[in-house]
């Protein structure tokens, strides 16, 4: 397999193309943004931690039947995937209140929720990536009704498998976002990445508000330390990966 060209540049991947058009190749950057890209900077080593973890995870998740756009990782930093045609839709599924759905709700943050909320948002920067209504999305014809359900269906299987692999790592998994892309047979697979870039992670041994926080909320609220915890987050996904293999 060589790298070809480059297909299209993400805020924290670059995708290239292969010479077997089914595959592609993501590189996974340092570069962190936040606030729909207003804040800007780079955590240290970022790229090889996420593309780590996320190898982990979908291997994971491909064991318990989730299917997912991920073949294997040629590089640290680096991950081949099938290629898919991402729908854009952030899927987002919170177990516990926090971040934007407190601000819209006034919930405090923390508040259990159970069953657990999954909600859909326009993957659209110019518009600030709006939450969207089932109505609003089949409207705009984002994705079928079927791939809606199918998606809801996924999200949920998805949270159940993480919150029990999280907990083995002493975490908990507050929310989290998924992207989906359909394959060239109609099929609909997990895409994108699940790491502390886009989950809410807390250390359940430690209860102060600050001192928890193992995910992005250390870059976008500057809690200092962020390179220290996507390093110790991987830490402990390696070992319970390895305690389980
Ligand atoms: N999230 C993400 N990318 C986005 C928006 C959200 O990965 O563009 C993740 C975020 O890290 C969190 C979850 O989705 O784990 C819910 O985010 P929320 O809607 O609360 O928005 P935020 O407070 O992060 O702006």
């Amino acid at each position: 397999m060589s790298v070809n060209s480059k297909l299209y540049e993400g805020k924290a991947k670059i995708l290239y193309t292969t010479d077997d058009p089914e595959v592609l190749l993501a590189d996974f950057k340092d570069d962190a943004t936040a606030f729909n890209a207003q804040k800007r900077g780079s955590i240290k080593e970022k790229g090889i931690i996420n593309c780590s973890i996320s190898s982990k995870l979908f291997q994971q998740l491909e064991a318990h039947g989730i299917k997912t756009h991920f073949i294997d990782s040629p590089a640290p930093n680096q991950m081949r995937v099938r290629a898919v045609k991402i729908l854009p839709l952030e899927v987002v599924v919170r177990n516990i209140a926090a971040g934007s759905l407190c601000q819209q709700t006034g919930l405090p943050l923390g508040t259990l929720l159970q069953p657990p909320l999954v909600e859909f948002y326009y993957k659209n920067d110019l518009l600030g990536d709006p939450l969207l209504t089932r109505d609003r999305l089949l409207l705009m014809a984002l994705a079928t009704a079927e791939q809606v359900d199918t998606i809801t269906h996924l999200a949920l299987q998805i949270n159940d498998f993480l919150i029990g692999f999280w907990q083995q790592c002493g975490i908990t998994l507050v929310d989290f976002k998924l992207e989906f892309g359909v394959d060239s047979q109609q099929q609909v697979l997990l895409a994108d990445e699940i790491s502390p870039d886009t989950c809410r992670l807390w250390d359940i041994a430690e209860e102060d508000p600050n001192r928890r926080v193992m995910d992005k909320d250390r870059f976008r609220r500057d809690l200092g330390n962020v390179e220290n915890a996507y390093q110790e987050v991987l830490q402990r996904v390696l070992k319970v990966v390895e305690a389980t293999n």
